[in-house]
Order: structure tokens, then sequence, then C-alpha cells
């Protein structure tokens, strides 16, 4: 089954045509990587696909819902349920623990469960981390609260923007073996990235180039 099926999306800002007729389809549980040059519309994508924008021509089908008609109320109920999202700057508020940070979102979300929130962080590993404010831990540990945060809705799609874009190599690995982690269980990945290590652990990487796709490049480790 198909969790997301881009046909023929357009998206243009006055006379810039940032993305052209797109196709995309990717299945639940499948990890893709989008990867290509500054300026060829990867975050538009994101956004689009994370219902926080909308194309100005073709469809999007988000867990076989159309979202290219959804008004901006529906579009952020549809985030809500379905999306869990990953930047490169964490976000995090600074004053808030990792525990309140995540209960913060999950107060987004109208739950209210901080067994819930204690165990999202354990699934990071960072149960020995609750208390910890976002300066008394590592930007590798600040992540992974921003991991932990996006999972509390059990999301149908994690989105993930240069998730390691601001982390060293050694912290790359530690949120890269996460991500390889939340595949495992079952959980559909789109991240965009510029780093080929990276890219590569995803099933499929998607290469852009002014808004088309140019190439796709299958993993055959998972074939
Ligand atoms: P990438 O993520 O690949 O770097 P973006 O999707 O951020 O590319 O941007 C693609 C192009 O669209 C860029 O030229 C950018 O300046 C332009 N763009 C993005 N968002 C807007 C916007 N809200 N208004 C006008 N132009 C935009």
């Amino acid at each position: 089954m198909n969790i997301l099926e881009i046909n023929n999306v357009s998206k243009n800002y006055g006379n810039l045509h940032v993305l052209k007729e797109m196709q995309l389809s990717v299945s639940k549980g499948e990890w893709v990587a989008i990867m290509g040059p500054s300026g060829s519309g990867k975050s538009t994508l994101l956004n689009i696909i994370g219902c926080m924008d909308t194309p100005s021509k073709g469809s999007i089908k988000i867990n076989g819902i159309e979202t290219s008609q959804l008004n901006k109320k529906q579009l952020t109920e549809l985030r809500r349920e379905t999306i869990g999202l990953v930047f490169q700057q964490f976000h995090l508020i600074p004053h808030l623990t990792a525990l309140e940070n995540v209960m913060l979102a999950q107060y987004y979300h109208s739950i209210h469960d901080e067994k819930e929130a204690i165990a999202a962080l354990n699934r990071v590993g960072l149960g020995d981390r609750l208390h910890h404010l976002p300066s008394q831990l590592s930007g590798g540990e600040q992540q992974r609260v921003c991991i932990a945060r996006a999972l509390i809705n059990y999301p149908a799609i994690i989105i993930a923007d240069e998730p390691t874009g601001n982390l060293d190599d050694e912290n790359e690995q530690i949120i890269m073996n996460v991500f390889r982690q939340l595949h495992q269980e079952g959980h559909t990945i789109i991240m965009v990235t510029h780093d080929k290590e990276v890219a590569e652990n995803a099933q499929r990487t998607v290469m852009f180039e002014y808004g088309r796709i140019i190439k796709v490049i299958v993993n055959t480790i998972y074939a």
C-alpha cells in the first residue's frame, strides 16, 4: 500500500517554478532519501508532504486522503494525526527539560501521558536524561529528544529535514542508528539530506534538480 502518492505536483511562487510535475509514490514502511542542490525544491516538497503548504497543481494523497483541496484547519489536523517532523534545528524550548519538551508536544496532540513521554525518550536511549535542559544535552541528545517528540502521535510518516546537518560524525551515527531502528519497527521515513552516507541508509534515494526528479537510486542492500 502506498502511504504517499504524489501525482503531477507543481509548485509556483509567482513566476518561479519550484516543483515541476513531480511524481513520487512511497509505500508504507519505506525509507526514502531526497538529495539535490540547494534551491532544487526539496524543502518545498517536504512542506507539502508535511501539510504545511499545498501544491499549485496536481494531487497529493497521504494515507489515501487527498490533501491538495484541504483548507488550513483540515491540513493542520491531518498533520497532527499523521506526520512527525524532525528538523536540522532542534526547536526545543530552552527552559523546559527533555521530558517537558516531549510533554509539550503531547499537549499539542491533546495527550497527557507522562509514562508514554518517558517511553518515547527511552526508545531513543535518553531514559537517563529526562530532567536535563537542552543546554545540558549534546547536539545528538537534543536531536534524539526531537525524534522522541516527533514519535508521540505514532505518525504514519516521519519527515526529517537534514536531521544530522548540525551534528558531528559520532552523533550522526547515533541518530542514524535511531532512524534505522524506527525503520525496522515499520515507520515510513522521508529524509532530506546533503550527506551521501546518510542517504545510503534509505531504500531509495531520489535526486532532485531544478524541481524535477532526475534520478532514483535503489539501495541494493534492501533488495
Ligand atoms: P531546497 O530545499 O532544495 O534548498 P527550497 O524548496 O527551499 O529548495 O526552495 C526552492 C526555491 O523556491 C528556491 O529558489 C527558494 O528561494 C524558493 N522558495 C521557497 N519558498 C518560497 C516562498 N515561500 N516564496 C518564494 N520563493 C520560495
